[in-house]
Formats: C-alpha cells, sequence, structure tokens
C-alpha cells in the first residue's frame, strides 16, 4: 500500500502565498517525496533480506545510492510536513514559545528579523528547533533536505526557502516572501511543536 500524503492542515489560499504555489509544493513536490520514500524503502528492504549487497561502495554502488536518496526523500517528505503544519494561522506571536524566544533574542521581532536573516543565508531551509543537547532553541540552516540538520533536534518551526515556495508570487524577492511567511505563521502550532519537544 503506498503512503498517502498527509493533507494541508489549511485551506488554500493564504496571504501573500497563491493557491498555485501551494497545489504545486504540495500535491507535486512534497506528494513526490512520500512516492520516492516509498520507492526506495521497498528497494532497501529488498535489498536488507537476502540481496546482492556484496558490490557496497562509498564511491558508486546501488546501496550508496539508495542511501542517499533515503535520506533525501524522507528529510523532504518530513520538512515539508513541518513547513505546512505552522502556516495557515493568523501570525500573532504568543504562548511560552514566544516568551522563550523574547528571552533569548530580547523581543519575538528581534527574532523573527534574525530567523529571516538566516533565511536569507540558506539555498533550503532555515529550521527553527528544540536541541535535546543543549536543551535550548537553535536556528539551524541546510541547503538541502540532508545536508545541515543537526540529529538530536526536534524542529518547532520550519521554513522552506527554496524558490520553488515564492517565485510564482513573489518573484526572487525571497524578503517579500518571508514576510508572508510570518504573517501566515500559525503559533498556537509551534507551541504544540516545543512544548512536545521540550517534555
Ligand atoms: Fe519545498
Amino acid at each position: 500500500m503506498p503512503t498517502k500524503p498527509k493533507p494541508l492542515p489549511f485551506s488554500k489560499p493564504l496571504a501573500g502565498i497563491s493557491e498555485k504555489t501551494i497545489s504545486i509544493h504540495h500535491d507535486k513536490l512534497y506528494a513526490g517525496y512520500v512516492a520516492k520514500k516509498d520507492e526506495i524503502a521497498g528497494k532497501l528492504a529488498a535489498l536488507a533480506k537476502g540481496g546482492d549487497v556484496s558490490t557496497a561502495n562509498p564511491t558508486y554502488s546501488e546501496l550508496r545510492a539508495l542511501k542517499d536518496g533515503e535520506t533525501f526523500a524522507v528529510n523532504g517528505v518530513y520538512l515539508h510536513e513541518w513547513y505546512f503544519d505552522v502556516l495557515g494561522g493568523d501570525g500573532k506571536p504568543t504562548g511560552p514559545l514566544a516568551d522563550a524566544l523574547a528571552k533569548e533574542y530580547g523581543s519575538v521581532d528581534a527574532f523573527v528579523a534574525f530567523m529571516s536573516a538566516c533565511a536569507m543565508a540558506s539555498r533550503g531551509w532555515t529550521v527553527l528547533a528544540w536541541d535535546t543537547h543543549d536543551k535550548a532553541l537553535r536556528i539551524y540552516n541546510g541547503d538541502v533536505h540532508n545536508q545541515g540538520g543537526v540529529w538530536g533536534c526536534l524542529p518547532v518551526i520550519v521554513l522552506d526557502v527554496y524558490e520553488h515556495a515564492y517565485f510564482i508570487d513573489q518573484g526572487s524577492d525571497r524578503k517579500a516572501y518571508l514576510a508572508a511567511f510570518w504573517k501566515n505563521l500559525d503559533w498556537k502550532k509551534a507551541n504544540a511543536f516545543y512544548k512536545a519537544a521540550v517534555a
């Protein structure tokens, strides 16, 4: 049974992020990662159950290609689900997460400005996460799905800055897209992720 993509947790369109952008992003790109995750998992399961892995090699081998594709596809699914999960809100900072960010950065506005700057410096993802090692909120960047992530960190606010997230609506103006992202942020959901992560 193929895995079904999770439905969007909000109704389109968002303020400043069009129905067309969200449809392509969710129905084609995200759904594509869900299908590839299944395809790769099936091939790896066959290799794990008595397949020929004698050619395994770190320069090139079938197993290497599958293991590389696996982290790209799996993170492509999870990161997009976290991203869609925190959209659809009213953008008004609230709750213990807003309090913690104000304490850490001086104000929520200062946090938003700094995470936006981090997003301007990324080629793929910017993630506010609860770092279970440091027991602190940290912002990490990843240039692709399987680069830059830090193990042991639980995402709280995931921000997709690939051009497909905004080029139809804002062209090359990533700053305008970032402003739209914060306007649509669902702080209640972000608080739920924060609460679960800290627990
Ligand atoms: Fe994306």
